[in-house]
């Protein structure tokens, strides 16, 4: 059976900004609460204001591990201003920039799950670089070129234990349905014999780790 979060939590999700639909939220709670059980830390790529962080905050709680969530939080190409995804109320009129680490601070505190989650304010390759332990799951969720998914993938992906998760959101093998770099992205995870599917929620997929390499 699906784990699922508490209704407080689910309501706390639904009530952040941010771009994670409902079902493939319940998909990834379900990914990250099975993969807490390994008892080694739980990882997101693209924080954004913390909406899919609750749930992956929530399972890492319930399993006493820590939520690991990296953004250098100044947005996508997509997010930027003139652009289908922006959303003025998130730029810092100081700076003139993109800014979300305030709303994402705000979500995190309404959902009590502060004390669970480890922010990580930095661009995603550089971070990589300095991290050193195994993770029990990885969630890419961050830029969506074929080069900031491809840092992604290769930056985090050497970093899944065995029979830990990787997860990808916005996989849509139809060009007609969005971008194709974390399509693509998971074609090379598969292709790499490390991973083996294991779930398709509309455009989120789990893979487990059942090989070695990346
Ligand atoms: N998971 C979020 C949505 C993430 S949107 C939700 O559920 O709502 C993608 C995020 O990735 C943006 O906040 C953007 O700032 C971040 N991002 C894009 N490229 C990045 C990179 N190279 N390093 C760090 N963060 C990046
Ligand atoms: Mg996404």
């Amino acid at each position: 059976m699906a784990a699922e979060p508490k209704p407080e939590i689910l309501a706390a999700f639904q009530a952040a900004k941010g771009f994670m639909p409902v079902a493939e939220g319940l998909a990834l709670y379900d990914a990250a609460a099975e993969a807490a059980a390994l008892g080694l830390p739980l990882l997101e790529v693209g924080t954004y204001c913390g909406r899919s962080t609750i749930l992956i905050a929530d399972a890492a709680r319930a399993a006493g591990v820590t939520a690991l969530t990296v953004d250098h939080h100044r947005g996508s190409e997509e997010q930027q201003p003139g652009w289908e995804y922006h959303d003025p109320t998130v730029v810092d009129p100081e700076v003139g920039r993109m800014d979300t680490l305030p709303t994402f601070r705000r979500t995190l505190h309404a959902a009590g799950l502060e004390d669970h989650v480890v922010a990580l304010v930095g661009r995603s390759p550089q971070v990589a670089a300095v991290w050193g332990g195994p993770l029990g799951f990885v969630f890419i969720d961050g830029g969506h070129t074929d080069e900031h998914a491809n840092g992604d993938y290769e930056g985090w992906a050497p970093h899944v234990a065995e029979g830990g998760l990787l997860v990808i959101h916005d996989v849509f093998p139809d060009p007609a349905h969005g971008g194709q770099a974390p399509y693509r992205v998971y074609l090379r995870a598969l292709e790499s014999g490390a991973f083996t599917e294991i779930s398709v929620t509309d455009s989120l997929r789990v893979l487990r780790r059942t090989g070695s390499g990346t």
